[in-house]
């Protein structure tokens, strides 16, 4: 663990299945920081629309529903937060096809990003914070110090994910994964406000023939050597 570093924020960027989440936890037992997943919050939020039967194109009422949400931030291990909605923690939920399905809809409600910006920027005043998600580098933290932003192709994402869904037990196939994955990703780079996109000061890292530890490590290096 590194325990003279003055940085305090680390973004991490990138669209589906790139490996964010494994990179920054990995990365965050390294440095004895937190990581939080954004995207777990789209998801939990998502999780409370779809349980109140509410129309993910609705607007108005997403808007008014994410400003009456409590979202904390729960420890998992080696500093992974979890988010909790309403007191209520729903992390083994929100890997389900229905919310997938949902999510970049929820997400792309102005009035629902206003809510989840807001309270992502109340956990990084902690400091020593990975954040991973899509509009990090560039609308939530535009003052971290280390802004990565990462890419691999469709196919090879959807083939990252596939592995992982089938090591879980999961029935997968792999076309549909591939179809769900495209279509999250059109909607997050083209959506109006906070698209999928690198901050002009990120550090772009194509994974692509990679290994996950060599991701890390590079981003380690760059960490320790700034
Ligand atoms: O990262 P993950 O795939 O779990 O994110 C789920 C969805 O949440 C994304 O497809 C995107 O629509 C939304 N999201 C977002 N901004 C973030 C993180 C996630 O819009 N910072």
């Amino acid at each position: 663990m590194v325990s003279d570093l003055r940085l305090q924020l680390i973004a991490i960027d990138g669209p589906v299945a790139v490996g964010k989440s494994s990179v920054g936890q990995l990365l965050a037992g390294k440095l004895g920081f937190s990581f939080f997943d954004t995207g777990l919050m789209y998801r939990a939020f998502t999780w409370k629309v779809l349980k109140l039967g509410i129309s993910p194109e609705n607007e108005k009422e997403l808007s008014q529903l994410a400003n009456v949400t409590r979202f904390d931030f729960i420890p998992r291990q080696e500093g992974y937060l979890f988010p909790s909605i309403d007191g209520e923690d729903v992390s083994s939920r929100l890997l389900c096809p229905e919310i997938e399905e949902k999510v970049s809809l929820v997400s792309k409600v102005a009035g629902v990003r206003q809510v989840m910006v807001s309270e992502q920027r109340r956990l990084a005043q902690r400091g020593k914070v990975i954040m991973a998600g899509r509009d990090i580098g560039t609308v939530v933290l535009p003052w971290a110090e280390l802004k990565i932003f990462l890419v691999a192709s469709v196919k090879e994402r959807a083939n990252r994910r596939y592995k992982e869904l089938l090591e879980r037990g999961e029935e997968v196939d792999y076309n549909v994964i591939l179809a769900g994955l495209k279509k999250r990703d059109e909607n997050d780079r083209h959506r109006s406000i906070s698209p999928l996109k690198p901050a002009a000061d990120a550090l772009i890292i194509d994974t692509e023939k990679l290994s996950l530890e060599q991701v890390v490590d590079k981003i380690y290096a760059l960490v320790v050597n700034r």
